[in-house]
C-alpha cells in the first residue's frame, strides 16, 4: 500500500447523498478518536498522539487502500475503497499506523500484525486484490453540473434517490459498455 500514483480519477464518490444522507464514512474526529484508542489497545502509545498526525481521506488514491508517510505523520485512506468496502476502514487505518513505524511489508511490519492480531485486532498484511478498481459498469451524470459518478455496481433505483454531492442535482443512469 506503498504507492500512490498520482492518477486523478474524475470519480467524485466521495459525496454521493443517498435519500439526503452522506453514504457513510467515518469523519475527521471519529478517526482521530479510532487513531487514539488503537495507538493506546495496540501500540502503547509508541506512535505519535494524534494531534501530531493528518489522516484525511484522498479522492485521489484509488490504486491502494491507504498510505502512510511516516515523516510527514500523515496517513491518507481511499474515499474510493472505503465507500465501497466501508467495513475495511478500521483495518486500514491500522495497517497505516504500522507504516507510521515500520515501512514496506518485511519482518518487522508482520511482527505487528501478529501483535495487533494477537490483541484481537483486525488487520491485513497487504492491500487486498479487490482494492484494484474493476472497471465502472455504471454511469451516473449530474444533470446540474454534469459531475460524473463511475460504479461498479447499479445504485439502488438507479440513482432516482441520490443526489449529487456537488450541487445536489438529479442524476441521470447510463449503463456502460
Ligand atoms: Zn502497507
Ligand atoms: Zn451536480
Amino acid at each position: 500500500m506503498n504507492k500512490d500514483f498520482g492518477l486523478a480519477p474524475r470519480i467524485f464518490v466521495v459525496s454521493l447523498f443517498e435519500a439526503g444522507c452522506v453514504l457513510q464514512l467515518p469523519g475527521a474526529e471519529e478517526l482521530y478518536n479510532l487513531y487514539d484508542r488503537f495507538n493506546e489497545q495496540y501500540f502503547e502509545r509508541k506512535l505519535p498522539p494524534s494531534r501530531r498526525v493528518t489522516i484525511a481521506y484522498s479522492n485521489r488514491l484509488t490504486t491502494s487502500a491507504g498510505i502512510c508517510y511516516p515523516k510527514q505523520h500523515t496517513i491518507r485512506l481511499s474515499t474510493y475503497y472505503h465507500l465501497k468496502y466501508p467495513e475495511e476502514i478500521k483495518a486500514t487505518l491500522l495497517h497505516e499506523m504500522i507504516h507510521l513505524l515500520v515501512p514496506g511489508h518485511g519482518a518487522g511490519f508482520k511482527a505487528w500484525v501478529l501483535r495487533i492480531r494477537a490483541c484481537g485486532g483486525r488487520v491485513e498484511l497487504h492491500a487486498k486484490e479487490r482494492a484494484v478498481i474493476k472497471p465502472a459498469r455504471w454511469r451516473y451524470l449530474c444533470r446540474g453540473c454534469g459531475r460524473e459518478y463511475l460504479r461498479r455496481n447499479r445504485l439502488k433505483h438507479g440513482g432516482g434517490r441520490h443526489l449529487c454531492g456537488g450541487c445536489r442535482g438529479k442524476l441521470r443512469e447510463q449503463r456502460l459498455p
